[in-house]
C-alpha cells in the first residue's frame, strides 16, 4: 500500500498519545514507524531491516509474519466475530482454550477468567481475590504484598502493584492495601553477603512485612514474576520462590505468579512457576506470548480451591459480577489456540532449552567489555547491565543514558534492543538459531565498544 510517510509522521505526532513516551524528545523527533515484519525481523518505513530482539515487547513468541495466523483470524471473524460471553453464553474456541490452558497449566489451576493483557488480568485477579475471602466471610482480608521494581502493569490496581517508583511520578495509587517488599536482585545484594544468607534475608523480610500488616488476619496474597522483567531482568537467589510460597501458606496466604512474560516458552516451558521453580501457585496470570502479541489476550488461572468458593452464589440470585465485553473473544482465543498448535508442532519450548543456555553463554563473553557489569537472566529472557566501574557497581549518571546509546548502536548496526535506563533487554522470538546469536553477539560487541568511546569522548568514562 502506498503511504506518503512524512504525512503520517505528522498525524501520528499530532493525534497517536503514545504509551511511556517522554512526550519532549516525541515532540522533536517523532517516531520510528514499523511496516513490515516477517520471522525474526521487521522493517521502518525507510525501509530499515532489524532483528527484533525483543519480539515486539516481550511477546511475539513464534516469530513474525505467520501466515496460519492470519488464517485462523479470517475464519474465526467470518464464522462468528462477536457475541456475549455473559451468563451461560459461550463460544466454542474460548471453551476450548480454557481446556487447553487447564492441561498445560500446572495440576490444579483448571479455571481460566479471560480478559485482554497483562494489567486487566492482574487487576481483575486482586478483584477476584477480594470477592473469595469476602465469601469465605474473612471481610478484613485485603492486603496485597507485591515487590519493589515488580512490573504488573498500569491499571490503577495493577500499577500500585508495580514497584517501579518512576512508573508512578505524576499519577495517584491505590495504596491503601498495596505494599512493596524488597525486590530479590543477586548483583546488588549487600556486599559479602552470600546469595544463601541473602535469601533468608529477603524471606525474613517479607515474613516481618506481614506480620507489620497484621498476619494471617489481615494479609491475602503475594504478587511475583518468577523472573523479574522490566524491572530489570532479576533472577532471584536458588529456591526464593519456593520459600515465599511457604511462607504465604502459613498465613493462609494466596501466590499469584504472574507470569504474562515467563509464560509460552520464554525460559523452555508452557508455564514457569512448577516446571522451573517449583511452586504450585494458586494464581497464574499470562497475556503477551498466549497469542505471540498477534492480537490481545490475557488469562486469569484460577485454583480448583478458589473456584470452588467464587463459584457458589453469594445470595439468593447473587451473580459473580465482574467480566469484560471481550472476557474470551472468539477471534483471540482462536488465535490463541492455533499459537499453541504452532508451539507444539515446532517444539519451540525445547528449542529454548536447547539454544536459551548457548544465548546466556555468549552473552556472557561480553563482560570481558569495560562497562558491562552484570549478564543475566534465563534462556530466551536476558539483561546485559552497564556500569562506570566493575568493582565498586558503580553506575552511570542517569543523564549519560547508556542503554539508550547501546540500543542507539545496535539499530545502526541492524538490530532492536531494549534500552531500561542502564540495562539492556532482549527477549526475543523464540526462533532464534544458534546462528542468530552469534550475529546479535557480534553486533552488540561491536556497539557496546563504540558507546564506551562515546562515552569517553563526552566525559562520562575515563579510558
Ligand atoms: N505483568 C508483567 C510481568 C509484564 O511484563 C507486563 C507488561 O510488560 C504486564 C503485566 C502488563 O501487561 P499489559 O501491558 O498487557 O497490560
Amino acid at each position: 500500500m502506498a503511504y506518503d510517510i512524512n504525512q503520517l509522521w505528522e498525524q501520528d505526532k499530532a493525534h497517536f498519545v503514545h504509551p511511556f513516551t517522554d512526550f519532549s524528545v516525541f515532540q522533536k523527533e517523532g517516531c520510528d514507524l514499523i511496516t513490515d515484519s516477517d520471522g525474526i525481523y521487521v522493517q521502518d518505513a525507510k525501509g530499515n531491516r532489524f532483528i527484533d530482539g525483543i519480539a515486539g515487547l516481550w511477546c511475539v513468541n513464534i516469530g513474525h509474519g505467520r501466515a496460519e495466523i492470519g488464517q485462523v483470524m479470517a475464519e474465526q471473524a467470518q464464522k462468528m466475530a462477536y457475541y456475549s460471553p455473559f451468563n451461560n453464553l459461550s463460544n466454542i474456541p474460548a471453551t476450548q482454550l480454557a481446556a487447553k490452558l487447564a492441561e498445560l497449566a500446572p495440576d490444579n489451576l483448571n479455571h481460566v477468567f479471560y480478559s485482554c493483557g497483562g494489567s486487566v488480568a492482574n487487576d481483575t485477579t486482586i478483584r477476584i481475590i477480594h470477592y473469595y475471602f469476602n465469601q469465605l466471610g474473612k471481610k478484613d482480608k485485603k492486603q496485597i504484598i507485591s515487590r519493589r521494581n515488580g512490573y504488573h502493569g498500569t491499571t490503577y490496581v495493577s500499577a500500585t502493584l508495580t514497584g517501579i517508583e518512576s512508573n508512578n511520578w505524576g499519577f495517584d495509587t491505590a495504596h491503601q492495601f498495596i505494599h512493596h517488599v524488597e525486590e530479590a536482585n543477586c548483583y546488588r545484594r549487600p556486599q559479602g553477603m552470600s546469595e544463601a544468607d541473602y535469601c533468608d534475608y529477603l524471606v525474613a523480610d517479607f515474613e516481618s512485612a506481614i506480620q507489620r500488616l497484621g498476619g494471617e488476619e489481615k494479609v491475602a496474597a503475594f504478587i511475583a514474576e518468577p523472573i523479574m522483567g522490566a524491572g530489570g531482568v532479576l533472577v532471584a537467589p536458588e529456591g526464593y520462590h519456593k520459600r515465599m510460597y511457604e511462607v504465604c501458606k502459613r498465613y493462609g496466604m494466596l501466590y499469584i505468579s504472574d507470569e504474562v512474560v515467563t509464560a509460552f516458552g520464554r525460559l523452555g516451558h508452557f508455564f514457569a512457576s512448577e516446571a522451573v521453580f517449583g511452586i504450585k501457585p494458586d494464581i497464574i496470570n499470562c497475556a503477551k506470548g498466549l497469542t505471540s502479541g498477534y492480537i490481545p489476550l490475557g488469562a486469569t488461572l484460577l485454583s480448583d480451591e478458589i473456584y470452588a468458593v467464587i463459584s457458589k452464589p453469594q445470595c439468593a440470585d447473587g451473580v459473580f459480577s465482574t467480566g469484560f465485553t471481550y472476557s474470551g473473544h472468539p477471534v483471540a482465543c482462536a488465535v490463541a489456540l492455533k499459537n499453541i498448535e504452532i508451539m507444539e508442532r515446532e517444539q519451540l519450548c525445547e528449542h529454548v532449552r536447547e539454544v536459551g543456555p548457548y544465548l546466556e553463554q555468549q552473552l556472557k563473553t561480553l563482560q570481558d567489555l569495560q562497562i558491562v557489569g552484570d549478564v543475566r537472566g534465563s534462556h530466551f529472557m536476558m539483561g546485559i547491565e552497564s556500569v562506570a566501574n566493575k568493582e565498586t557497581r558503580e553506575l552511570l549518571p542517569m543523564e549519560a543514558n547508556v542503554g539508550r546509546r547501546i540500543a542507539k548502536e545496535c539499530q545502526k548496526r541492524g538490530l532492536i534492543v531494549r534500552p531500561i535506563a542502564h540495562l539492556n533487554v532482549l527477549s526475543p522470538p523464540l526462533i532464534w538459531t544458534h546462528e542468530t546469536v552469534d550475529q546479535v553477539v557480534g553486533i552488540l560487541r561491536q556497539s557496546i565498544l563504540s558507546t564506551i568511546e562515546s562515552l569517553i569522548t563526552d566525559g562520562y568514562l575515563k579510558s
